[in-house]
């Protein structure tokens, strides 16, 4: 059997582990040792200048850290992966091996909080030029990338409106002209959305989400071919943006359920989005699996489902956020997303807090916009929850 014929699942419990596995052991052990002895001054070199495998200090590689990146590089179906401390820093180390002062990026309005930062604050005093499309506007991205640029950097869905972008199309106008077509995958989980297939170049993780899934380790990853992989490696070893081996091992033994975890938040997702869309104190629900957004079918083509973030805005604004999310039994009010809990959180005090309402405003983001990570609880316990908390708010909230 090759990699290939092999089925997520399995591969999500058992891909990258063997050569790690000492002493008989069946779990990958957290190796915390920095640095690695040897009596051998020739094998030491050799290991130390790439020519032969081995560690040598803990900034550069690590057992545990390995590992993890070898399974990520397997459900991804990459060439090579390298990791970082944090899913920001897997992002701000990528571009910053890339792009020199001079350069072209393209992206969209509605990334990541962060990551829209880099591109408006860190990016241009550094005399990159940013140009951010409308996202999920196909004609006006690709009118930005025929422009010239050096990279060409997607998310899709995006957080929170889960708006999405043809990754196949995109990576086609990129590469037409010559640039690195890199994607944020955090939303989409390599259970149900492999870009490498789909012509893109770098996939980005946030690995503290749906990777790791229990909200207890943070960490960022990137798969792609072995030539760009290594480049971003060599920066990440010398610049120190290192993942810890203890969240390594959390986050690997998180990714032995993945598959599950994220089959259970889909199902969920969907489910609750539905119900949402029945309620009179809900404005708008935001979700690719319903066929009243806009690009459900191209969500459809290239995504095996449709995720387990979604977000509605209700009426009455931040003042109806502020009465119904307390209400709430089952769901962390909290920044986080991806875990086995669903977590809930206005828009405007999570993926978005670093900017303006002005700002938030340009990306199509209400201000009661609410984010809603589906956890993998019973799902008549979530709606009759949400049920109970729309419930007292109606009875003070004329509508
Ligand atoms: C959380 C998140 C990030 C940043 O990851 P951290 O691990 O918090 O640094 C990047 N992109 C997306 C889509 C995210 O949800």
């Amino acid at each position: 059997m090759t990699q290939k014929d092999i089925q997520m699942g399995t591969k999500a419990v058992w891909a990258g582990e063997k050569e790690y596995l000492v002493h008989g052991a069946t779990q990958v052990p957290v190796v915390l040792s920095v640095a690695y002895t040897y009596d051998d001054m020739d094998e030491w070199y050799d290991v130390a200048i790439g020519k032969k495998k081995g560690h040598i200090y803990g900034r550069n590689t690590n057992p545990t850290v390995q590992a993890f990146e070898d399974k990520v590089k397997i459900l991804e179906g990459g060439e090579a992966a390298t990791s970082f401390s944090t899913g920001m820093a897997a992002i701000s180390n990528t571009l910053a091996t890339f792009l020199l002062p001079g350069d072209r990026i393209v992206s969209v309005k509605d990334t990541y909080g962060g990551t829209n930062k880099i591109f408006t604050e860190f990016l241009p005093r550094q005399n990159i030029e940013v140009a951010l499309a409308e996202t999920g506007n196909h004609e006006s991205i690709e009118a930005e990338v025929a422009k010239g640029c050096k990279i060409l950097y997607l998310e899709t869905p995006t957080n929170p409106t889960v708006k999405i972008t043809d990754i196949e199309r995109m990576a086609k106008a990129g590469h037409e002209v010559g640039a690195i077509v890199i994607i944020d995958n955090t939303f989409g989980t390599p259970i149900n959305q492999n870009p490498l297939e789909l012509g893109v170049d770098l996939v980005i993780h946030s690995a503290t989400k749906f990777l790791g899934g229990h909200a207890d380790a943070l960490g960022g990853v990137l798969v792609g071919s072995h030539e760009l992989v290594e480049q971003v490696y060599h920066y990440r070893e010398i610049n120190g943006a290192t993942m810890d081996p203890m969240a390594a091992y959390l986050t690997l033994r998180g990714m032995k359920t993945l598959h599950i975890r994220v089959r259970e938040q889909c199902k969920n997702a969907m489910a609750l989005a539905k119900y949402l869309q029945t309620k009179e104190l809900v404005e708008d629900v935001f979700y690719p699996g319903l066929e009243t957004h806009p690009n459900h079918d191209i969500a459809k083509k290239q995504m095996k489902d449709f995720g387990g973030m979604l977000s509605f805005a209700v009426k009455g604004g931040v003042d109806t956020v502020r009465d119904l999310l307390p209400k709430l039994q089952y769901a962390h009010r909290a920044a986080n997303l991806g875990a086995v809990e669903t977590t809930v959180g206005p828009a405007r005090t999570t993926s978005h807090v670093e900017c303006t309402p002005e700002e938030r405003a340009a990306m199509g983001i209400p201000e009661g916009l609410i984010r809603v990570s589906c956890g993998i609880e019973n799902i008549e316990d979530i709606i009759a929850d949400f049920e109970q908390a729309f419930k007292h708010v109606e009875s003070a909230v004329k509508i």
